[in-house]
């Protein structure tokens, strides 16, 4: 327990916005696994290597003297493999002298985001559960977040409640597909639905696409990743944002990016600036290569993404947890009401120490903590012999 005096001194030193948020859950929980020695199938990344020919681009451009300052919003390698592959991705031409910004990650796009947009008083819709950033992003950029829930067990939104979440003083939505925690797809049917509403409210989407290419659907249907910034009306109300964290298995390196038109664009770079300056050069230089390869690199990379999740979902099956099978993104948020714990922290807590299993509690991903409280959250960018590892130790769970 802090001494109650020293917090009232340091409420009066702190900024009352840092007062309002948590440190990352996520991040906490890597911590915990390495203490119990578990495996870690909380945080999001990749056990697995990057591509040698990724790795090898960055090597080369260290070598090459590629250590000082790119420009700003981007080298203009990085700059114009984005611009070939969206344009070959989605049919649109952007500018990349005025319409794109390269970012530490795309967690620099979105506060970067949110920060150029957001003035007192604005609302923000976040759909619920939501990946953990957006909550402190809200708070940091003086947003209000209007929350708009996912539905278990298929995460579907209600329009009658989305549209109330939509007034005068909406600035923007944030869309994430395929979605974190949730492998939710959101349909062409619920992007237009959104799209109605930002036209007729004047609101603009900032859409996390991270997940692009990890996206599954069936062998006879397969699902196509949708941005909406395709959708009609949407071009110049759209703010895209993705990285090479997680389709290049380089969560480390920060790389990410923002497309959107002009006007907003220069006022993301002017944040971007002084928040950054610029995303480490070299690894934008590999970015460049990396965002070449060809189609079947992509195809690859969602096949085994395919069958790791039939490899964790098998065994949560067995293991008695409730789930719906992800269409996208590489995390399956269970129930775990079949245990009889009483919340989601106890049961998680339970898993690190004595299954040896790290998780994320589901209260993470909520704006209140009682409605995730029966839920985790597993990821599974793991190599096999991870997954099967805890797999066994599910065993001891029956
Ligand atoms: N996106 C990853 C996840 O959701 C990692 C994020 C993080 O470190 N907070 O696990």
């Amino acid at each position: 327990m802090t001494d109650p005096l020293e917090h009232v001194a340091n409420q009066r030193r702190l900024s009352q916005k840092v007062e309002r948020f948590t440190e990352s859950v996520i991040r906490e929980m890597t911590r915990k696994a390495m203490i119990h020695d578990a495996i870690n199938l909380a945080q999001g990344f990749p056990d697995f290597p990057a591509p040698a020919i990724v790795k090898q681009a960055a090597i080369d451009a260290i070598d090459a003297d590629i250590n000082q300052y790119a420009i700003t919003w981007g080298a203009k390698s990085i700059r114009d493999a984005i611009v070939a592959k969206f344009g070959e991705q989605t049919g649109l031409r952007i500018d990349a002298e005025r319409e794109l910004t390269v970012t530490c990650g795309a967690t620099e796009a979105m506060i970067a985001t949110l920060l150029a947009l957001i003035n007192p008083g604005d609302e923000v819709v976040v759909f619920e559960p939501f990946y953990e950033n957006y909550g402190p992003d809200s708070v940091l950029s003086g947003a209000t977040p209007r929350y708009v829930a996912l539905e278990p067990p298929n995460w579907t939104m209600d329009v009658a409640e989305l549209e109330a979440a939509f007034n005068d003083n909406t600035k923007a939505v944030i869309i994430n597909t395929p979605n974190n925690p949730t492998g939710k797809v959101f349909t062409r049917r619920e992007l237009e639905e959104i799209a109605r509403l930002c036209r007729q409210h004047d609101v603009i989407a900032v859409t996390d696409e991270i997940y692009e290419h990890i996206i599954y659907g069936e062998p006879d249907a397969p699902l196509e990743h949708l941005s909406m910034i395709t959708i009609d009306g949407m071009r110049d109300r759209t703010v895209v944002i993705n990285g090479m964290s997680k389709t290049y298995s380089v969560t480390g390196w920060r790389v990410g990016w923002t497309v959107a038109e002009p006007a907003i664009t220069e006022a993301i770079r002017k944040v971007h600036d002084f928040l950054t300056v610029g995303a480490a050069a070299p690894l934008q230089e590999a970015g460049a290569i990396a965002l070449s390869l060809p189609r079947s690199y992509y195809q690859e990379l969602a096949d085994g993404y395919r069958a790791r999740r039939d490899l964790l979902c098998q065994a949560l099956d067995g293991a008695g947890f409730g789930f719906t099978v992800p269409d996208g993104a590489y995390y399956v948020m269970a129930d775990i009401s079949a245990f009889g714990y009483s919340d989601d922290v106890t049961f998680t807590d339970f898993l690190v120490e004595e299954i040896g299993i790290a998780v994320v509690p589901g209260s993470s991903f909520y704006s209140e903590a009682e409605r995730g409280a029966q839920q985790i959250r597993f990821a599974f960018c793991k190599r096999r012999a991870t997954l099967e590892a805890a797999a066994s130790r599910f065993e001891k769970l029956k």
